[in-house]
């Protein structure tokens, strides 16, 4: 049995604008960020012939986790447009049923109470304000191309707004549906922008809150670097504008179709190594591979499940694979960093003896239940094993085309085919019809360590390239080292692999 309950009318109306015909209008107060609160209204167009459920959505695309996003959701108020009392009844953890009559429009009040600062979740405190939009509106399955108008309440002293979504006046913002919405995170506050450049008449920005003190100018120089030798990659930018947003200090980063969200800080950037760099090319290569290059599975997304698949290994693996490949090729490793990365990367997976548990699919399958990285000593994480198997393909292809193909040609393929010409994700079995028609030769063997957990036999993959591999046992610690010499026997054709890899 459902309560019905009575919305209250404790909260003054603010919103100004009354809702346009068919438009979702969003209106966020800030007004309560001392209290780590948000203050929303939504004013909803009603299609009277259907069921009026509305959801908060259980996950966001990009974070793999299942999040109890409905628990910020505090006095919650349903009215008509005259702002009568609707009833609704609880129907979930994450939905409820409104009674309505002949309405042609709702109005949705509540406030969301916000507790971390996190890429996945929403927060607010008196300094900034980040909009993760999973989190924080609701949708319905009848309303999700609705195109929506989002304005903004600032408090006094914030300057920017970060964001993908294009602004039609100051703190106002439109999306062509809810989808969009949900991937389009804002940063509000008081921020600091770095350097903007611009390739093919595309802005790229970088937009955050406490990034620290550090060389902004040489960050940005680098990361048009990496971009130039993605786009040439890829052969597009397929954007109008892209946002690097920084929410602050913490871990993590999520990708979406004009922006990434990350937590960043430039004292990492201050250090000289390339992790910053790394990080950054990994989440921008995202808005190719997984945002438009994607497993079937991903999209169009379900909100009110998990959306398993068993190709995370691709999404995230070989985004992983090509992070230092893209920075190679932006002049910002040399030859010895990435085969030094490769030996960490083999080392970090073979000194897990979750390998023997769970092979890379299922790492996929079941990272909603073993969490984000795996549960590493019994079951493995597909950031880990997945770049592996991309650069054992990687060479597979140029050997067994003489250096003609690539794992190059594998992306652009299913870029081109999949998702520019129609418009979806790709199978599994499509995947591998690509990977074999692209190398010339059936790679049963190579999808095998996809599907199990056999041991891989790096030696003769390496071997393809004049590598000689030794898995050393370290008596030191109870972990053993790779190491990679080249084998002054190699054939030239073998030799030849890595010299083009490296042109
Ligand atoms: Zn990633």
């Amino acid at each position: 049995m459902f309560r019905f309950f009575l919305c209250s009318l404790l909260l003054v109306v603010t919103l100004t604008a009354s809702a346009q015909k068919d438009t979702i209008q969003i209106y966020v107060s800030t007004h309560l960020a001392d209290s780590n609160t948000f203050e929303i209204t939504m004013d909803w167009p009603l299609n009277p012939a259907a069921v009026q459920d509305i959801k908060l959505p259980v996950w966001t695309p990009g974070y793999y986790q299942l999040m109890p996003y409905s628990k910020g959701i505090q006095r919650l108020s349903i009215t008509d447009k005259s702002g009568r009392p609707l009833q609704w009844q609880v129907t979930g953890d994450h939905s409820w049923r409104i009674a309505t009559k002949r309405e042609k429009q709702i109005r949705i009040r509540y406030q969301y109470k916000t507790e971390r600062s996190f890429v996945a979740t929403s927060y607010i405190d008196d300094k900034r304000a980040f909009i993760r939009p999973t989190s924080l509106f609701f949708y319905g399955d009848n309303y999700l191309d609705l195109p929506v108008k989002i304005k903004l309440e600032l408090r006094p002293g914030w300057n920017r707004v970060a964001t993908g979504l294009d602004s039609i006046a100051p703190e106002t913002y439109v999306a062509s549906s809810m989808d969009q919405v949900y991937d389009s995170p804002l940063l509000m506050g008081k921020l600091t922008e770095l350097p903007s450049f611009s390739l093919e008449g595309k802005q790229h920005r970088f937009i955050g809150y406490e990034m620290g003190s550090f060389d902004g100018a040489l960050l940005m120089k680098q990361l048009e670097k990496i971009i130039l030798a993605t786009g040439r990659l890829m052969g597009e930018y397929p954007y109008k504008h892209y946002t690097f947003i920084g929410i602050g200090p913490g871990n993590g980063g999520i990708e979406q179709l004009n922006s990434t969200a990350i937590s960043f800080t430039g004292d990492e950037f201050n250090k000289g190594g390339k992790r910053t760099l790394s990080f950054l090319a990994h989440e921008y290569f995202h808005h190719y591979n997984v945002k438009r290059i994607r497993p079937i599975e991903l999209g169009p997304f379900d909100y009110s499940k998990a959306n398993r698949t068993n190709s995370l290994w691709v999404s995230e693996g070989l985004t992983v694979y090509y992070e230092s490949i893209l920075l190679y090729r932006a002049g910002l490793l040399n030859r010895q960093d990435v085969i030094r990365q490769w030996q960490q990367m083999i080392e970090r997976y073979e000194n897990n003896p979750g390998r023997f548990n769970q092979s890379l699919a299922a790492s996929s399958r079941d990272t909603w239940e073993d969490g984000p990285f795996g549960k590493r000593g019994e079951t493995i994480s597909f950031y880990e094993k997945g770049p592996i198997i991309g650069l054992l393909l990687d060479l597979e292809i140029r050997s067994s085309t003489q250096n003609k193909k690539s794992l190059d040609d594998l992306m652009r393929h299913l870029y081109y085919t999949y998702y520019k010409a129609e418009g979806r994700g790709f199978t599994e079995a499509e995947l591998k019809a690509a990977c074999e028609k692209i190398a010339g030769k059936n790679l049963d063997e190579l999808f095998s360590l996809i599907y199990t957990t056999k041991p891989i036999d790096y030696g003769t993959y390496f071997s393809k390239a004049g590598l000689i591999f030794q898995l050393i046992p370290n008596q030191a610690k109870p972990e053993n080292r790779v190491q990679f010499t080249e084998n002054p026997n190699a054939s030239a054709a073998e030799k030849q692999i890595l010299t083009v890899f490296f042109q």
